[in-house]
């Protein structure tokens, strides 16, 4: 059976509303695939049952002073980027297994923009016409393997861009929440504040975060940016709760199990 592009649009609508593509059509699916397609990576939005499709998933590195210190890095280099895949996206509630290599498995939470459109070279009186709204997430982080990495002048995906590095609350849109640039930004292990901060020590804001990224890549619709972590990260174990929170922005809760066998 030969597809139409219009089939294909409307496999699209249906990821949008159902969330997952392949169940919307497998056997037009099928017919060109030579395995089935992934799912649609998609966020759910705040108190109701629509879904924000993601793009790319962007993260901004050392973008807060005291965290800068921490890790006993230069507090003159700027921010920078990286990337996650994904499928590593994990969402609130569901828990994370333990990942592999690692004796030093770190959260960092993080301020979460998802963008609604894009562009090359976007200034940053300009970026807040791009965001769609905010979240909060959380970027796991092997910082034995990350440490390694660097220490031998090496790619960050082995301490970064694993599986399940990337857990996400629900979405919260611009025209409910605003755009959120200062009040409390904090963690917790097991009810313990590990993390406890505030969106204003960013070293760059959300605006001078995308302008700055677009620069560097053609941002689009569907793309989401983890902001950088504040002071106090470590590690967390098995069997831990991690509970994070953002002013305006709700709560993510995500618990660490046991390593895949
Ligand atoms: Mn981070």
């Amino acid at each position: 059976m030969k597809v139409e592009r219009r089939d294909v649009l409307k496999l699209g609508a249906g990821a949008a509303v159902g969330g997952v593509v392949a169940a919307a059509a497998p056997a037009q699916a099928q017919s060109r695939y030579v395995i089935m397609p992934m799912p649609q990576a998609a966020v759910p939005i705040a108190g109701t049952d629509q879904l924000f499709p993601v793009r790319r998933i962007y993260c901004v590195g050392r973008n807060y002073l005291e965290h800068i210190r921490e890790m006993g890095n230069d507090e003159r280099e700027p921010p920078f980027f990286f990337q996650k895949p994904l499928d590593a996206l994990v969402m609130d509630g569901k828990p994370i297994p333990y990942p592999s290599l690692t004796k030093n498995f770190h959260y960092e939470v993080e301020l979460v923009v998802a963008l609604k459109s894009g562009g090359r070279n976007i200034t940053k009186e300009k970026a807040r016409d791009h965001i769609y709204g905010y979240a909060v997430g959380l970027d796991m982080t092997r910082r034995d393997l990350q440490r390694a990495s660097g220490d031998k002048k090496q790619p960050w995906e082995i301490g970064k861009s694993f599986d399940f590095s990337a857990p996400i609350a629900a979405l919260h849109p611009v025209d409910k929440v605003g755009h959120p640039r200062e009040g409390f930004i904090r963690l917790a292990v097991n009810g313990e504040v590990k993390q406890d901060s505030d969106l204003k020590a960013m070293i760059w804001n959300v605006d001078e975060i995308i302008a700055n990224l677009s620069t560097q890549y053609e941002l689009a619709a569907g793309d989401i940016i983890y902001t950088g972590t504040p002071h106090g990260v470590g590690p967390v174990k098995a069997g831990e709760t991690m509970t994070c929170e953002i002013v305006g922005l709700g709560k993510l809760t995500t618990p660490v199990v046991a390593p895949l066998a």
